[in-house]
């Protein structure tokens, strides 16, 4: 029949109904698990603006609505508040499926829901995308090679990880959800694709969510000294978070499963980072040095070739200009925070 498309028929509606090819158009319908926390609140955005309809599934752990509310009011934005390790029966092409805490000290909170979000939450999520034929992206991490003995740290590399240890519950959390991801693309042949993501910062990360950016960037517009773990010579790879956005859309819209890192190369010690922290926003600022936590890895840099390579991407914001991009959110949210407070 000319204006209707089986496929979309059969795929959306289970046989019942006609939905015009003029509705379907190439605007896809995407659920993005977490969409309320930093690195989904920004996907959500660059979705909405390509044109896209997109559902937020979120339980506001780490989230907060004042990332997506001026979403709100959009008829291509819709927000559920659920929790993944949960079923949740919905219609979509496409799952980007972020939802975990991300931060050491909200993942370390409560490890056993931090696992069962990995583990339950991600196999709710392929057992929805099996259910519907929808393509699956899994938002991992480059903790995956743990305390690494190769550096820098290419996809072919297995990980140095802990089972047993503090971390465990998100690196081997995250370790599982790779397994299943795969599994469900074998065994079901459900389309997926696997980032391993490097240390993100930019706006609208949590004030104090004990990542390293966020705490030194807040202590120093506080005017605290910036709490530097251990003797600050470990290492890590720090990525503006529109990049890795980029690098996210540009593999779900791949033809590979990957994984991939999504990380940016340039490689800093913690002391290197405060002074970049000091210029950027206070030449007064001062250091602190505290007891560094266990397992911490001494360092981090992404081989992202593999991404070059076969995704054409690679990240363009520099520390030095990313930095500066996120000082203005973070001294409106202080500001009010101490307004809130009647300071
Ligand atoms: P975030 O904590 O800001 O966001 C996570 C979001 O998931 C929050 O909105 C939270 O409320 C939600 N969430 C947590 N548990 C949930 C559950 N059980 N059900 C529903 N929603 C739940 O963290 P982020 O930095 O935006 O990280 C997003 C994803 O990227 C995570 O999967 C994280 O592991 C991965 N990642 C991030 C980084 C980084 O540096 N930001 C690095 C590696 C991997
Ligand atoms: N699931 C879901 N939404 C769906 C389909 C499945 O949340 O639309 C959940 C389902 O409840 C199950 C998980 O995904 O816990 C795995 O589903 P699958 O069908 O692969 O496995 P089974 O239900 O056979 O164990
Ligand atoms: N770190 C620090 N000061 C802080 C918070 C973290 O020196 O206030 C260090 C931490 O020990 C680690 C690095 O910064 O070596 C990165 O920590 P983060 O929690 O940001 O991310 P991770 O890469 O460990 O997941």
């Amino acid at each position: 029949v000319v204006g209707y498309d089986e496929n979309y028929r059969s795929k959306y509606h289970n046989g019942v109904g006609r939905v015009p090819v003029g509705i379907r158009s190439k605007r896809k319908r995407i659920v993005v698990t977490g969409g309320a926390g930093f690195v989904g609140s920004h996907l959500v955005d660059k979705l909405i603006a390509r044109g896209d309809d997109v559902i937020v599934i979120d339980n506001f752990f780490t989230g907060r609505k004042e990332n997506v509310v001026h979403l709100s009011g959009n008829p291509r934005f819709e927000l559920i508040r659920h929790d993944v390790v949960e079923p949740i029966l919905l219609e979509v092409d496409q799952i980007y499926h972020l939802a975990c805490p991300a931060s050491p000290v909200h993942y370390k909170y409560n490890p056993v829901k931090t696992i069962k979000t990995n583990v339950m939450g991600t196999l709710n999520m392929l057992g929805l995308a099996k259910r519907i034929g929808a393509r699956f992206l899994l938002t991992s991490t480059s903790e995956v090679y743990g305390d690494p003995l190769e550096h820098p740290q290419k996809e072919t590399y297995w990980g140095h990880v802990n089972p047993i240890g503090v971390r465990s519950c998100y690196d081997e959390g995250k370790r599982t959800a790779e397994t299943l991801t795969m599994d469900y693309h074998r065994g079901a042949g459900v389309e997926v694709r696997i980032a391993r993501i490097f240390n993100t910062y930019g706006p609208r990360m949590c004030l104090d969510d004990g990542r390293v950016v966020s705490n030194f960037v807040s202590q120093a517009i506080r005017k605290h000294p910036m709490t530097v773990y251990g003797d600050g010579k470990q290492t890590r790879s720090f990525q503006y978070v529109s990049d890795l956005v980029d690098g996210l859309v540009a593999l779900m819209e791949s033809e590979h499963i990957g994984p991939f890192n999504l990380g940016n190369p340039g490689e800093f010690t913690m002391l290197e980072l405060a002074e970049v922290v000091k210029e950027t926003i206070d030449p007064s600022a001062t250091i602190e040095f505290k007891e560094n936590t266990a397992d911490d890895p001494h360092k981090r840099k992404p081989d992202i070739s593999k991404a070059k390579d076969l995704l054409n991407w690679e990240p363009k914001i520099s520390l030095r200009e990313g930095l500066p991009l996120m000082v203005n959110d973070f001294r409106n949210r202080i500001l009010n925070e101490d307004e809130g407070k009647g300071n």
